[in-house]
C-alpha cells in the first residue's frame, strides 16, 4: 500500500470558527454536524468543521471565535449526490459554489483557467504533495471544469523542482489533452497569483475573463461537486532548521497553532514564522487560529543581523519582480511610496538581497492578503 505524504490532523479537541459579528444559527451548549452551516452574513458563510457541541465564544489575540468541542464522530447530515462530476451546467456549478461559498471570486464568464500548482513560498511543499496524492482527482476535476465551463485554454502551472511530482503529472497527462502544462523554476514568486497570470497570460488571452484557482481550491471544488460538501479543511507545510522533518498536514480550519505543536512534542516558541521564511512573519504567542490565509508554519532559527545604513547599491529594485523601488517604499510615507505598498507582493527579495540587512517589507506587510 501506497504510503501518504500527508498527515491527518484532524481530531484536535477544540475548532476555534471566527466570529466576525455574523448572523448566528446556532446557540451555546447545541450540538452541531459537521459540514452544519453556523453563521453566516452578505459575503460569508461558516461551516463547523467538525461535530460536537458550541462551548461558547471566545477572545483569541483580539478576535472573536465560536469555540465547538469535537466529539471525534465527525457526524454529517446525510446528502445523497450520485452525480457524476461533469454532469452539471454552468449555472449548477455557479450556484454550488455560491450555496457553499467555496471560492470568493468565481467568474462564470471566465474562458481561461489558469490552475497554480506552485505554493505561493518557494521553500513550502504544499502544492507538489498534493498533486503527487491526487494527481486523479485533481485532473479529472480541471477536465470537468473546462467542459462544463467551456474554457478556451487552461494552464497548469507546476514546479519542477520536485522531479517525481513531474514524472507522475507528465505520466497522467495523456488523457487530458486540453490541459496545457506550464512548468517553472519556483523562484520564490512564480506561485504569486499577480506574478503567475501576468506570465501565463499576457500574450494573448488579455481579451478574455480569467478564472485562476489553487490547488485546494480544485481539491475543494471536487469535494464540491462529488459531494455536496463546504470546504472545512486546509493543508499547510510544517518545516523549518529546528525540526528533522518537513510535513504536509491536513486539518481543519479552525485549529490553533497550539494543538499543532503539542501534537509534535514542539516548545520552541521563539523561533514560530508563519507563510514562508523570506516574507513570512514572526509570532511570539502559539495561541494562534489557522485559516485559509496560513500556508505553512516554520520552527526556525534565523540569525539576527544588524541593520545598517542604506549604501546605494540598487539591488533591491532590481530584484524586485513587480518593478518597484523598495528602498523608496521604505525609507518615504508619501503618495508614490503608498502606491509602491500596494503593488509589493510581499516576496520579501528585497530584504532578502539587502546587503545593508534592511528589512524593507516590514512597513508594508501584506501578511493578511491571500
Ligand atoms: S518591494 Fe520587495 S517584497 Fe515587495 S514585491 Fe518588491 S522585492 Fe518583493
Ligand atoms: S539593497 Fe539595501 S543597501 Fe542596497 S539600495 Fe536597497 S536598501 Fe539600500
Amino acid at each position: 500500500m501506497k504510503e501518504s505524504n500527508i498527515t491527518n490532523l484532524l481530531t484536535t479537541d477544540y475548532i476555534y470558527l471566527p466570529y466576525n459579528n455574523m448572523n448566528l444559527l446556532i446557540k451555546d451548549g447545541e450540538y452541531v454536524y459537521k459540514n452544519d452551516l453556523i453563521m453566516y452574513n452578505e459575503t460569508n458563510k461558516i461551516y463547523s468543521t467538525v461535530s460536537g457541541k458550541v462551548l461558547g465564544l471566545t477572545n483569541i489575540q483580539n478576535k472573536k471565535y465560536i469555540v465547538i468541542e469535537n466529539d471525534y464522530k465527525d457526524k454529517i447530515k446525510k446528502r445523497t449526490n450520485k452525480k457524476n462530476i461533469n454532469n452539471y451546467t454552468k449555472e449548477e456549478l455557479y450556484n454550488l459554489i455560491k450555496e457553499y461559498n467555496i471560492l470568493d471570486n468565481f467568474d462564470i464568464k471566465s474562458k481561461v483557467l489558469v490552475i497554480n500548482g506552485i505554493d505561493k513560498f518557494n521553500q513550502d511543499i504544499t502544492y507538489n504533495t498534493l498533486i503527487k496524492e491526487y494527481t486523479t482527482i485533481i485532473l479529472d476535476c480541471i477536465d470537468a471544469l473546462i467542459e462544463i465551463m467551456g474554457i478556451k485554454k487552461c494552464f497548469f502551472a507546476v514546479s519542477n523542482n520536485d522531479s517525481e511530482c513531474i514524472n507522475i503529472l507528465v505520466n497522467n497527462m495523456g488523457t487530458y489533452p486540453k490541459i496545457d502544462l506550464k512548468l517553472y523554476n519556483n523562484d520564490n514568486i512564480i506561485g504569486n497569483k499577480k506574478i503567475l497570470i501576468n506570465k501565463l497570460t499576457n500574450y494573448k488571452n488579455k481579451n478574455y475573463n480569467i478564472q485562476y484557482l489553487n490547488i485546494i481550491d480544485v481539491i475543494n471544488l471536487y469535494n464540491l461537486l462529488k459531494k455536496h460538501i463546504p470546504n472545512t479543511t486546509t493543508y499547510i507545510t510544517l518545516a523549518g532548521n529546528l525540526l528533522n522533518y518537513k510535513k504536509v498536514l491536513h486539518i481543519n480550519l479552525g485549529t490553533n497553532l497550539y494543538d499543532i505543536l503539542k501534537e509534535y512534542n514542539i516548545n520552541d516558541l521563539d523561533n514560530m514564522i508563519i507563510n514562508g521564511l523570506l516574507s513570512g512573519k514572526k509570532i511570539t504567542n502559539p495561541n494562534f487560529i489557522i485559516d485559509n490565509n496560513i500556508k505553512s508554519v516554520y520552527i526556525e532559527k534565523i540569525e539576527e543581523y544588524k541593520e545598517i545604513e542604506c549604501i546605494n547599491c540598487g539591488l533591491c529594485t532590481n530584484i524586485c519582480p513587480v518593478n518597484i523601488n523598495p528602498k523608496y517604499m521604505y525609507f518615504n510615507d508619501d503618495k508614490k511610496s503608498k502606491k509602491y505598498k500596494e503593488e509589493c507582493i510581499n516576496c520579501g527579495m528585497c530584504s532578502y538581497i539587502c546587503p545593508s540587512k534592511i528589512n524593507l517589507t516590514e512597513r508594508g506587510n501584506k501578511f493578511d492578503k491571500k
